[in-house]
């Protein structure tokens, strides 16, 4: 099958990495469905951009940790393209620096939702459709860690790398659930990106703070990652499932 004819649907695709990786997907041909949380302007400016280059994408609104939301997020796509043959789980979320000695239950239950169970949510919607056991043709599934996960982030947000630690095993455990039915599930862990996520947890200067420490000296781009996730996606990765790519600059 030729990427033209593959429907990808990526969380958290309006801006940052997933627009990165929507971008890549529809220069390769893949019709894209483009989930994001509430920035409608980002999403349906990143879908005009990819028409105007000739692919073919949609913007689908929903919290990908409501489970009400995924379960329409997903039916959107059915409806708008018939099929689906990937899914890049992306959506994430940051809080603010902080210690575990001062966390609320409502900031480590929304980081945790949002991370993890929406990640979760989505497989499992991605999984009926794509499984060969439910009656699908297989796919692909790529995960969005982080260095995080290994890092443990102690004094900044140690809740947000718990989650990310969450995503590496869920995505060992998926990979093996899956690997005879087609389905294929593998992790990307990005390093320090230049996204505007950094800002959202209040670290408007984390890039040119953490710098210095990464091996290579530089932050990495959102393309940089999306290139690592575009090839997870397709069958050059053939035999790799179950897998976890850092792509953090040595980090
Ligand atoms: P970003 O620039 O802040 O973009 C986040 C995207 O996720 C936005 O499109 C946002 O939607 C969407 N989103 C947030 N919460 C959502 C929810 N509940 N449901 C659906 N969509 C939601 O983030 P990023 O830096 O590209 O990060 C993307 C992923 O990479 C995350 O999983 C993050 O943890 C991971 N990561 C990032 C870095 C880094 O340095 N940037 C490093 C390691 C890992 P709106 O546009 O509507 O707000």
């Amino acid at each position: 099958m030729s990427a033209g004819e593959r429907v990808l649907l990526v969380t958290g695709g309006g801006r940052g990495i997933g627009a990165a990786v929507c971008r890549l997907a529809a220069k390769a041909g893949y019709r894209v469905a483009v989930n994001y949380a509430s920035n409608d302007a980002a999403a349906a400016a990143l879908v005009r951009e990819i028409e105007a280059d000739g692919g073919k994408a949609i913007a689908v609104k929903g919290d990908v940790g409501s489970e009400a939301d995924v379960v329409a997020m997903f039916e959107a796509v059915d409806r708008a393209f018939g099929r689906l043959d990937g899914l890049v789980n992306n959506a994430g979320i940051v809080d603010m620096k902080a210690r575990v000695d001062e966390m609320s239950a409502a900031r480590l239950e929304r980081m945790m939702r949002v991370n993890v169970i929406g990640s979760m949510l989505c497989a499992r919607e991605a999984v009926k459709r794509m499984s060969t056991l439910h009656g699908g043709k297989g796919g692909a599934i790529v995960n969005i860690s982080s260095a995080a996960s290994q890092l443990g982030s102690p004094g900044e947000y140690v809740d947000y790398a718990a989650s990310k630690g969450a995503i590496d095993t869920f995505t060992i455990g998926l990979a093996r659930e899956v690997a005879e039915e087609g389905v294929r599930v593998n992790a990307v862990r990005p390093g320090i990106i230049d996204t505007e996520i950094h800002a959202s947890g209040g670290q408007p200067d984390r890039i040119a703070a953490i710098r210095g420490f990464v091996p290579m000296k530089r932050e990495g781009k959102a393309e940089e990652v999306a290139r690592a996730v575009l090839w997870l996606l397709s069958d050059e990765a053939s035999y790799t499932t179950g897998g976890i790519l850092n792509v953090s600059g040595g980090r």
